[in-house]
């Protein structure tokens, strides 16, 4: 398992998984290459730091993020051509997955330098086993666009990619833009989708939501602030089922145009109380319903 804790470590690059909040989530050869590496190129150094006090670890750290990954890998890379063993960690779980490594590792293949996983935990996967959908094919996607529009059109594009069988797709999502992210996936996959939001995972607050995305995003609607971090699961239907989901050609979908004219024609109300009225009654927000509404017209033209 681990080895003499007074050798050195063969000289080599270790990708070293680190915990994702929990710091007990560390495996023992995790723990023993971080004492006996020459260094440890780190993405904060300061957050490593905890992780190490708490361990007892006096390794030397370097920083190595996504501003000066590329620099940094010749000098590390040399490090290791000298004889040394070089541990990479990023702030929390797997590097390079959403986060720094990727490159490191590839230019240290291409300078024919080993390159060693220590695997741990890992936010995606987490989320993925414990959620209770399919785990038989899924795809791990990262973060969606920040901007609107740029993540409207790739989750368009998700929705329209042929699918033999239903696959679980993983994304990670900021506490800030959870609610309009839910919302985008709402209008492209219909109110019936099944989806997790996994919050929180391994930490005190460990959440799972579970239901249908207009269930999920109705409860952290009813939140007064949305904290933590996020990952987002959403069983995409094969390309067949999606066919019938509802959208704007299926009859049991009604568009927010249609839903604004019936709210004015029953109340009399003007199309901005409209707005608010079907922004109480659904969860969005009057913007995002309003932007939907401009959507539609834009389409209609
Ligand atoms: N390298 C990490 C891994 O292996 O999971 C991911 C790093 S990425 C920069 C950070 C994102 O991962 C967060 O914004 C969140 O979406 C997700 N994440 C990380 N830790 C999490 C946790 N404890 N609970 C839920 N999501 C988490």
């Amino acid at each position: 398992m681990s080895g003499d804790p007074e050798s050195p470590l063969a000289p080599a690059l270790y990708l070293v998984a680190t915990p994702i909040g929990n710091l007990g989530d560390i495996t023992l050869r995790a723990l023993d290459v971080l004492r006996r590496a020459a260094r440890i190129a780190c993405e904060d150094t300061r957050q490593t730091q905890k992780l190490l006090n708490h361990y007892g670890i006096t390794t030397p750290t370097v920083s190595c993020h996504e501003h000066n990954e590329r620099g940094r890998a010749a000098e590390l890379i040399a490090e290791i051509q000298r004889g040394n063993a070089i541990a990479v960690v990023s702030d929390a779980g797997m590097p390079g997955i959403s986060d720094p490594g990727t490159l490191l590792a590839a230019e240290a293949i291409a300078a024919g330098i080993p390159v060693i996983p220590i695997p741990g935990a890992n936010a995606a996967l987490t989320a993925l086993v414990a959620s209770g959908l399919p785990t038989a094919e899924f795809a791990f996607l990262g973060f969606l666009p920040e901007k609107s529009g740029a993540r409207r059109t790739r989750l368009e594009d998700l929705a329209a990619a042929p699918r033999e069988h239903a696959q679980t797709l993983i994304f990670y999502e900021a506490p800030h833009r959870i609610a309009d992210t839910l919302a985008d996936i709402e209008s492209v996959w219909g109110p019936n989708l099944r989806i997790v939001a996994a919050r929180e995972l391994t930490k005190l607050h460990e959440e799972f939501l579970r239901g249908t995305v207009v269930e999920v995003r109705r409860t952290l609607a009813d939140r007064d602030r949305i904290r933590g971090e996020f990952v987002l699961l959403v069983e995409a239907p094969t390309h067949i089922e999606n066919a019938g989901a509802p959208g704007p050609e299926s009859p049991t979908w009604e568009s927010i145009t249609a839903r604004i004219a019936r709210l004015q024609a029953d109340s009399g109300l003007d199309e901005k109380e409209a707005l608010k009225r079907l922004a109480r009654e659904t969860g969005q927000s009057k913007s995002e319903l309003y932007r939907e509404l401009q959507r539609e017209r834009a389409k209609r033209k």
